[in-house]
């Protein structure tokens, strides 16, 4: 009734005794509790724009309050971190009630912070890692409540004081330095933040996170839309938006970038695993995929369909204890391969020469780096047949297996890598770009999930590329080698199995099919003329007009996702599974068709249902 317009203002003897009854009865029993030490405590923490409020509760009653405004630096914070810094506000705060105690629990009408707490503390954004390493001291249960339940913390974060000190106690520890968290150029930092700054989409997602999240996703505004699945990890560091660890980048600079993750020539899977490792931006896979099947080079440098059944190794169970070794020549030049089968980590040396003594310099280099291994298995090539390379062998004190001349596939590991190391070479030369970066990306980028990259396995960290990474990425992170070899056994068994059961026919080529096919120096355009009567053979017409006949083996679709998928295939160490396509046709047939004096198979053909001939899979037909 005071506050009522035409009521003239009245605060006398009896007015002052109501309010000074109302704070009494507020700050004393029974509202205001005791604490007591043997009973839960719960906590219940809000922030309100400008403000965080936290009270402590026994028994649903209050113990104790606490509240404080936010700095300008905090006002800037994302909705989650002024909510996290709410719960370590009020942790700290109560410091003197909680510590010690078994479990205390915390209500926060922030959703996404209860599942923040539950995953390991590196998926959290940075400076959300810091806050909750504040708290890791007390053993708190965070849980959601809605807001209208928490309302004396909302109250008290709505009715802070305020406070015109610009850094406080709580606040210095989170403020995480940018060139810190971006070990890249000033200039690239600059670009990035300039790009992002004037990004459309990027401007509606910040101020989104800036003012809490919408909780309905019709509300979200059309720019930040596509980040809504995963709006508990955005976050705005210095004017650059990350998801997470990972940048976003801006939309003028993703041509750039999707280049840089290509630059290896590697095939789409490896480009998106490269890339998601540590980069975001919404339908990135996609555009990556895009930009592989249209890469001229992959094309050119398509993963061939015959590929030799690996030798089963022993899975080993550290990084540089079985090695295989192989010798091979590009243009003009002999090179040494040295293979970790536990990493799928490979380093090349170019040779002087190719005899014994030239080999055994390249391992001794190898082995100053990463040090003695416990077995190398090579073919039996005369230098490592060699006396001296025997004697090499005892002076090191490693076992030297070579594999039976009968079953040359034996060193299929090596082999597999010789393959993997002419690629990037070769597409390295072609695409005029440096192959010591390409080595570099290939090194870092994941086989999968659970294996992470060679690098990794075999160094423990990553190492920085040229992409932005940030220095938490770059941090030591071993991944558990048990973990690794469970996984290189069963893929090996996958593996097995599919060689063991598993073929599949190629598809049916129709005259006027675009295709590629095999040269000594890469693949070739051509189209098909006709198709032969012997099976799976084919008359083509090269692009510079000769007619050659080839088994379907040697040839390449050149429109459809199956062959551009091939070309991711062609650079996969051991423990990469082996889809279907790949594996050749009824192994161990002759297949090219031109044994002479044999006599040409006609295919069977049967009637379908719907009247189309059709010519039953050939490794169906008796041989
Ligand atoms: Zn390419």
């Amino acid at each position: 009734m005071l506050l009522e317009k035409n009521t003239a203002w009245h605060w006398d003897v009896q007015q002052q005794n109501s309010f000074e009854r109302l704070k009494q009865t507020i700050t004393n029993a029974p509202v205001l509790k005791y604490y007591d030490v043997n009973k839960h405590v719960t906590i219940q923490v809000d922030a309100s724009p400008d403000g965080l409020g936290a009270v402590l509760l026994q028994d649903e009653r209050p113990v104790a309050y606490a509240s404080r405004s936010l700095t300008q630096t905090q006002r800037n914070y994302a909705q989650i971190e002024k909510e996290m810094l709410a719960i370590t506000f009020g942790c700290e705060r109560f410091h003197d009630y909680i510590f010690g105690k078994k479990s205390v629990t915390v209500h926060t009408d922030h959703k996404p912070l209860e599942f923040i707490f539950k995953k390991p503390l590196y998926h959290a954004p940075l400076r959300l890692q810091r806050m909750i390493l504040r708290t890791q001291k007390y053993s708190i249960n965070v849980q959601y409540k809605p807001g209208k339940e928490l309302l004396i913390a909302d109250t008290l974060s709505r009715a802070c004081q305020q406070s015109n000190s610009s850094i406080n106690e709580l606040t210095r520890d989170f403020e995480v330095n940018v060139i810190d968290l971006l070990p890249m150029s000033k200039e690239k930092v600059q670009q990035l933040q300039s790009a992002t700054e004037v990004d459309q989409d990027l401007k509606e997602l910040n101020s989104c996170i800036k003012e809490g999240r919408p909780t309905d996703k019709s509300k979200v505004p059309e720019g930040a839309k596509p980040y809504w699945n995963y709006r508990d990890q955005i976050i705005e560091q210095a004017g650059l938006l990350f998801k997470g660890n990972k940048v976003i980048v801006p939309r003028v600079l993703r041509s750039e970038t999707l280049k840089i993750i290509h630059n290896a020539h590697l095939g789409i899977e490896k480009c998106k695993r490269r890339a998601r490792d540590i980069l975001f931006w919404p339908g990135m896979n996609a555009e990556i995929e895009d930009l592989v099947k249209k890469c001229q080079v992959c094309q050119d440098h398509q993963v061939r369909n015959m590929r030799e059944p690996l030798h089963p190794l022993d899975s080993p169970s550290r990084p540089w204890e079985i090695v295989a070794t192989d010798l091979f020549e590009l243009d003009g030049s002999s090179y040494l391969i040295l293979v970790d089968s536990y990493s799928g980590f490979f380093e090349i040396a170019q040779l002087t020469g190719t005899k014994s003594s030239s080999v055994i310099t390249h391992c001794k280099s190898q082995f100053a780096r990463h040090g003695i291994l416990d077995t190398l298995i090579s073919d039996n090539g005369p230098q490592f047949a060699s006396h001296e390379f025997a004697t090499f062998a005892q002076e090191y004190g490693f076992q030297h297996t070579t594999s039976s001349p009968h079953f040359p596939q034996s060193n299929g590991l090596a082999e597999r890598y010789v393959q993997t190391a002419k690629n990037l070479l070769k597409k390295a030369k072609q695409a005029s770009t440096d192959p010591y970066l390409a080595l570099l990306a290939y090194r870092n980028t994941p086989v999968n999930e659970k294996l992470g990259s060679p690098t990794q396995r075999l160094f423990g960290r990553r190492t920085k590329t040229t992409l932005p990474t940030s220095t938490t990425l770059l941090e030591p992170k071993i991944i558990e080698p048990k973990i690794v070899k469970e996984t290189l056994h069963k893929n090996k068994e996958k593996q097995k199995q599919y060689f063991d059961h598993h073929t599949k026919e190629l598809s049916v080529l129709q005259p006027g099919d675009n295709v590629r096919y095999e040269t000594n120096t890469g693949l070739k355009a051509a189209v098909v003329i006709e198709k032969r009567k012997e099976p799976r053979s084919y008359m083509i017409r090269t692009s510079n007009g000769f007619v050659l006949r080839r088994n379907r083996k040697h040839l390449y679709e050149s429109t459809g996702m199956n062959r551009l998928e091939n070309c991711d295939l062609d650079d996969d160490n051991i423990t990469e599974y082996q889809p279907p396509h790949q594996i050749p046709i009824a192994v161990g047939r002759q297949q090219n068709g031109l044994e002479p004096g044999q006599a040409p198979q006609t295919p069977q053909l049967y009637t379908t249902r719907s009247g189309r001939a059709s010519r039953k899979p050939e490794r169906l037909q008796a041989n």
